[in-house]
């Protein structure tokens, strides 16, 4: 049975589980880097990337999940996830892991408040508009020659975005009933077995 782990140290680990369960796929949480052995796919919630990060580093997960993507797992971060996969982040903190050729910049639209939902059109989940849930959200301001971008707010910014067999949104796809980006995370895995 496919595999995609969902990194559960903090934030909304449980959200992904169930979306990727219901779409029969098993998902069993990650909490330390022998659970990390064995997964077709990864990825990491939304929550706080600060935290994040500093847990993969305390836990002494960093080396295996960059190991892991660069050899081709494929991986999918959503909001504080986008922000730990970027190359370059407009803020001094965190340190990311450097793996998807993006600049992003954190709390892009202001704080909790500001939270705000957008209809958005993703490319490769068919036409109809994707309710783009967005919480103290990131935003794309840099992509690289190999990402392609497959969502814009109206203004144009870049709110999902692929580079090989990495995805990565700025907006919460697992807290919505629409399951459509969780498909499409799930066809990357595929193609890859
Ligand atoms: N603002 C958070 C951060 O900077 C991300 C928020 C979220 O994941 N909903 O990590």
């Amino acid at each position: 049975m496919t595999r995609v782990g969902v990194l559960a140290i903090q934030g909304d680990f449980l959200e992904h589980r169930l979306m990727i369960e219901g779409l029969g796929v098993d998902a069993p949480e990650v909490r330390l880097g022998r659970d990390l052995a064995g997964l077709d796919g990864l990825v990491i919630p939304g929550g706080e990337s600060t935290t994040i990060v500093q847990l993969l580093d305390i836990f002494d997960m960093r080396n295996t999940v960059v190991g892991l993507v660069r050899e081709g797992l494929p991986v999918w971060g959503t909001c504080a996830g986008m922000i730990v996969l970027a190359d370059r982040l407009t803020d001094y903190r965190p340190e990311p892991l450097h793996l998807m050729d993006i600049e992003v910049s954190r709390n892009a639209f202001g704080s909790q408040v500001d939270s705000f939902e957008a209809d958005l059109e993703v490319d490769g989940i068919g036409d109809a508009p994707f309710r783009g849930v967005f919480i103290r959200a990131p935003v794309v301001t840099t992509v690289g020659q190999g990402v392609e971008v497959l969502a814009r707010l109206s203004d144009g910014r870049p709110v999902a975005v692929r580079e090989k067999d990495m995805l990565a949104t700025a907006f919460h796809p697992e807290l919505t009933g629409d399951s459509r980006v969780h498909n499409l995370f799930l066809n990357i895995v595929r193609g890859c077995l």
